[in-house]
């Protein structure tokens, strides 16, 4: 059985190297896809097109893509990717409203922040001036209790305190009433700001693609068109180059390769297996594999 699978290999190599040359370049492309091993030959790749509305530059993407492209080769010790600008498989990052609602929840949360540390600012200044107000108002108190008890003859001293300690409980009042309207403008725009936050993170009840990889004989290309931050941009790079890679979704929730992207996701063992398997796939294994 042996002998007659190498002769069969032996025919479809004479036939597809016949055909290579014959038919030229289309069918070579086909070739090398359909032969394709990523532990023999690595990837070449280059950055496609950044959207203007992500605001990074090309070194931070370039960065991020590099720290993906070590996270696979440290893991199975084999050089998968190689950069450079040329490369045929571009990496983009495309911009829609997956990145949009993400901006707009980062930058309503740092309000929700700003308005909490606004708000409890004022409201400690508020609680201290009422304790001014009270004990002023007790000491005035005294002071008139003082006077209207003393006999026919009424202090003038006293009196021009009371004046003195009426005009600063005023004051007070005044005071009080300013920063409690500021108070109450805070706690409604505080509370609209909390109502939009909700909103707009519970559009993101539905799971999104946060990125794609996408290939034929001709092109290869992987899309990105969400991330949170710099460390979640590296693990969706990760996630892509390994279909480029060949693998599939796994099952296993802490795989890189399975289809929901969350925290705590690595490379596990399962992860490389499955690449160690694509890898070691002969030829015969190939052709039979269901597309
Ligand atoms: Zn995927």
């Amino acid at each position: 059985m042996d002998y007659l699978k190498a002769i069969t290999e032996i025919l479809l190599v004479a036939t597809v190297g016949v055909a290579v040359l014959v038919l030229g370049p289309d069918i070579q492309s086909i070739y090398s896809e359909k032969f394709f091993n990523p532990c023999q030959t690595p990837i070449s790749y280059s950055i496609g097109s950044i959207d203007e509305d992500f605001n990074v530059t090309d070194e931070y993407f370039l960065s991020a893509i590099k720290d993906a492209e070590k996270v696979w080769e440290d893991a199975a010790g084999i050089n998968f990717f190689d950069y450079s600008k040329e490369g045929g498989m571009k990496i983009n990052l495309v911009y829609d409203y997956r990145q949009d609602s993400t901006v707009q929840i980062n930058d309503l949360s740092s309000t929700l922040e700003a308005n909490e540390a606004n708000y409890s600012k004022i409201k400690s200044e508020y609680d201290a001036y009422v304790n001014q107000y009270n004990s002023s108002k007790s000491e005035l108190n005294n002071l008139v209790l003082r006077y209207n008890q003393s006999g026919k003859k009424k202090s003038e001293e006293l009196l021009s305190q009371i004046r003195t300690l009426e005009k600063t409980v005023g004051d007070l009042v005044v005071k009080i009433n300013e920063l409690g309207n500021q108070i109450n403008g805070l706690a409604v725009k505080y509370n609209m700001n909390v109502e939009n936050y909700n909103d707009l993170v519970g559009t993101f009840d539905g799971e999104f693609e946060q990125g794609n990889y996408v290939s034929d004989y001709k092109s290869k290309e992987i899309n990105i068109y969400q991330y949170d931050d710099r460390e979640k941009l590296v693990n969706v790079l990760v996630h892509e180059m390994g279909h480029a890679l060949g693998l599939d979704h796994a099952i296993d929730p802490s795989d890189i390769m399975y289809a929901l992207s969350s925290e705590d996701q690595s490379i596990t063992s399962e992860d490389l297996n499955s690449l160690i398997g694509i890898c070691s796939e002969t030829m015969w294994d190939k052709l039979l594999k269901k597309e």
